[in-house]
């Protein structure tokens, strides 16, 4: 069966079970009206192994998302059919905010810093865009988002490099899959790597996992600056810089020195996460750097047998933190273990898998609109 064919028997059958659905008093949550319940269909998505089907979930609990997806698979197994349920807001908590100006591409040089301190900009020759991705602390998925960001805007046509700055745990080279040193050219200056269609440069590179470097503080300014200017990007429509975790001296160091075009924070769920959120935002905001907006990561839990989603965490906390400082939510990301083998195995999920892909569209969405 053609894939365009299967969509087409997919997408009348969804909206025939949401219809039905819709007259059951337990499923009252879709809608006032069978035709209510009938809008929530947005797309069937073809993928590699299983269809994705899109329906929208305003207003939906995740016991209530877990009741529709279990009708839905059981109904489309009755025609011998499966499709994986993607669930999407219509309108989207980042439609609701109005997202930031951020001017000019580059902004322009010498811009006040926090405090009045004037800064000095030094733009990367060739990089047009440069993008900051932190997290208030670690092992939050801040690499997983930025290698995820730069493949994803690589496949939609970009020119993009990756500069992996995180000194203390350098995850690009294991996430994209490289190996090995890095390239001198002729004129002194480091060839990045390039895999999935970005250019890597990372901490990485550089030193050796088991002998740590113990990186001192004018070290770090230089291999900083080096891996910046150092290195051959050519052209680029974006550059991805995976920050350290936190808000310490590299992080000022870099967001002093590079004219950044916007800032992507990266947080879990929980308080405590939340409250390191509060500070890697407040870093962006009074370096003046526009904040594109918060990607929650592993959001829910999403159980790779049976596909059950498990709002483990609770999702007020993160909407009430986002409300409250004006910022939008650009992506919610589940976790799942699909995604930590995918970059465990050094392909960015977004590459590997199209129902991971849909998860991390929004982010490269917000990147392309900023
Ligand atoms: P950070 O850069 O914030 O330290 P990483 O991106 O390195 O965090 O992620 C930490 C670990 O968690 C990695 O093993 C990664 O594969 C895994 N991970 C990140 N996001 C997810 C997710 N959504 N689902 C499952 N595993 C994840």
């Amino acid at each position: 069966m053609s894939s365009d064919h299967q969509s087409n028997i997919l997408s009348v059958l969804v909206v025939e079970i949401l219809t039905q659905a819709a007259l059951r008093p337990e499923f009252a949550f879709l809608g006032k009206s069978p035709s209510e319940a009938r809008e929530r269909f947005i797309g069937i998505v073809p993928g590699e192994n299983t269809a994705v089907a899109q329906i929208a979930s305003d207003g939906m609990n995740l016991d209530q998302k877990s009741a529709l997806e279990v009708l839905l698979q059981k109904e489309l197994a009755q025609h011998g059919l499966s499709a994986t349920v993607y669930y999407k807001r219509r309108h989207s908590f980042a439609d609701r905010m109005t997202l930031p100006d951020n001017g000019p591409t580059q902004p322009p040089p010498n811009r006040p810093g926090a405090f009045g301190v004037k800064m000095q900009l030094k733009p990367i020759p060739g990089v047009k865009k440069v993008i900051a991705v932190s997290s208030g602390k670690g092992g939050v998925g801040k690499s997983t988002v930025s290698v995820n960001l730069a493949a994803g805007l690589a496949a939609q046509g970009q020119a993009v490099g990756l500069l992996d700055a995180d000194l203390y745990g350098p995850s690009a080279p294991l996430m994209m899959g490289i190996h090995g040193p890095i390239s001198i050219s002729a004129d002194q200056k480091m060839i990045p790597h390039e895999k999935h269609g970005v250019k890597v440069m990372s901490f990485g590179f550089m030193s050796d996992p088991y002998h740590p470097v113990i990186w001192r503080g004018p070290m770090i300014a230089k291999a900083l600056e080096q891996l910046f200017y150092q290195t051959v990007w050519g052209e680029l429509d974006y550059l991805i810089i995976d920050l350290p975790p936190g808000t310490g001296d590299v992080q000022l160091t870099l967001i002093e020195n590079v004219p950044l075009h916007g800032g992507i924070v990266v947080s879990t769920p929980q308080a405590v996460a939340l409250l390191d959120a509060h500070k890697g935002l407040s870093m962006f905001e009074k370096l003046k750097v526009p904040v594109l907006g918060l990607v929650e990561n592993m959001s829910h839990f999403r159980c790779s047998s049976c596909g059950h989603l498990d709002d483990i965490f609770g999702q007020a906390q993160i909407e009430a933190f986002a409300e409250e400082r004006k910022i939008p939510i650009i992506g919610r990301i589940p976790l799942h273990r699909r995604i930590r083998e995918a970059s465990d195995g050094g392909i960015p999920v977004i590459n590997l898998d199209p129902e991971f892909a849909l998860y991390y569209m929004p982010i490269i969405e917000a990147v392309l609109r900023g």
